[in-house]
């Protein structure tokens, strides 16, 4: 999608600093980072929020899922632990619409958020 920042990201418009990608998502570094730890796992496929989501997608989700699992365990939080979120339109204060998965690592976070 041509107006989408991440969609600009992912095909390298913009720059960002990318720690992973395979042919379904691509992980970037937040620009501003909530915790020592905070990248977002985005599909490479423009979904502007979860309610776009259907039934086809439930192997995508997965995966962006586990991919965040597994950048946490790389980084060394499995055990300490993480926090994995999903903000979907303006209560829960989503300001880039293309679906992205928020991962924060590193520090103790309060629950439930603000
Ligand atoms: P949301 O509020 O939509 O759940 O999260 C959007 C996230 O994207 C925010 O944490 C924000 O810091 C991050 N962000 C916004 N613009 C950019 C950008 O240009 N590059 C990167 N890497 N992250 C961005
Ligand atoms: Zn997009």
């Amino acid at each position: 999608m041509d107006s989408c920042l991440f969609c600009k990201i992912i095909s390298r418009e913009i720059p960002a600093t990318i720690v992973y990608e395979d042919e379904h998502v691509i992980v970037i570094e937040d620009i501003n980072p909530k915790a020592p730890l905070h990248v977002l796992v985005l599909p490479r496929r423009h979904i502007a929020t979860l309610n776009e989501l259907t039934p086809a997608d439930d192997g995508l989700i997965g995966e962006m899922m586990r991919r965040a699992a597994s950048v946490a365990l790389k980084g060394g939080f499995d055990e300490r632990g993480y926090r994995t979120v999903f903000n979907c339109n303006r209560d829960a204060g989503q300001t880039v619409f293309h679906i992205h998965l928020h991962l924060l690592a590193g520090r103790s976070l309060t629950w439930p958020p603000g």
